[in-house]
């Protein structure tokens, strides 16, 4: 069967999908974009990722051509018509064409909606068992991190790095400090048991899963400090890991070939991962 995706309105089977090659998400990345995770053919924290959206939209000055209701919809007519069970939702927004290439755009512009869905492991990932190993990578974005944008060359060219070095991914670095994973956002814990991750900003994305996890962790009783840290102070801790709607919690087992801790996943990283998914599947 061939995977159903919506475009503009309309649900049409993935080769009949059509976007003008004038899109300015096409030519510029001027686009937004979420993907929220679905496990049992249910959407996890979406509503989260609908508010991002939003935020997104707001501030670069998209137009949000449907409702949150209506776009929630969508996503679970997707879900149905691809009999999805496990996997994501992958919607993107753009700012739409004027039928020619133009770096300014004009008030009247109508957006372009595309969503689809993808199948996928997400609870029984190899990662889970093996952890990731990742590279330190020069962290060569934009200074509007904050908003989810379709510019993701940087993060690309970090991943690809990673896998040509025999890793599984990034972290990236600012003025030797770990900003975020190469889509995911970074944490560790130190040996005194605290969880130390970088607080919010606009140096970085904030993660949905993110915000949950930090939750989840400050109710087990975990002391948390939201702070910069180094590649060095990771590579001494007793663990690292990194979460996103994809992954939930992955732990890192290595940073730049320096096993962390005993150099297996960390029993606190899979203990969040287990809260956070037994939490989000109760609320989906
Ligand atoms: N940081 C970056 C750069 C990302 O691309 C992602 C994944 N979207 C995240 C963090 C994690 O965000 P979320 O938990 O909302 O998926």
């Amino acid at each position: 069967m061939e995977r159903i995706v919506y475009v503009n309105g309309a649900y049409v089977p993935e080769s009949e999908a059509k976007v003008s090659v004038f899109d300015r998400g096409f030519l510029f990345a001027d686009a937004v974009y979420e993907v929220t995770s679905v496990l049992d053919g249910r959407l996890i924290d979406n509503a989260g990722h609908i508010a991002r959206l939003e935020r997104s939209c707001r501030e670069l000055e998209i137009k949000m051509p449907v409702t949150a209701e209506e776009l929630t919809s969508i996503q679970l007519a997707l879900i149905e018509k691809n009999k999805l069970v496990e996997g994501g939702v992958y919607l993107q927004l753009t700012r739409g064409n004027e039928g020619d290439r133009d770096f300014s755009y004009g008030d009247a512009i109508e957006p372009t909606l595309v969503l689809f869905t993808q199948a996928k492991k997400l609870i029984d990932s190899p990662k889970v068992q093996s952890g990731i190993k990742v590279i330190s990578f020069d962290d060569i974005r934009w200074r509007r991190r904050d908003i989810k944008t379709t510019s993701l060359l940087p993060a690309c060219l970090a991943k690809h790095a990673a896998h040509a070095a025999g890793a599984d991914d990034v972290w990236l670095l600012e003025n030797g400090y770990v900003t975020e994973g190469g889509s995911s956002n970074a944490y560790i814990i130190t040996q005194e048991g605290t969880l130390v991750t970088r607080p919010l900003s606009n140096d970085i994305l904030h993660g949905i899963t993110r915000a949950a996890l930090m939750k989840l962790a400050q109710e087990t009783g975990l002391k948390i400090e939201e702070r910069l840290f180094t590649l060095e102070e990771a590579m001494q801790a007793k663990e690292a890991f990194i979460s996103s709607a994809t992954t939930f919690v992955w732990p890192v087992v290595a940073i730049d070939d320096q096993p962390i801790g005993n150099g297996q996943p960390g029993p606190m990283a899979l203990k969040l991962r287990d809260i956070y998914i037994q939490t989000a599947k109760a609320c989906a």
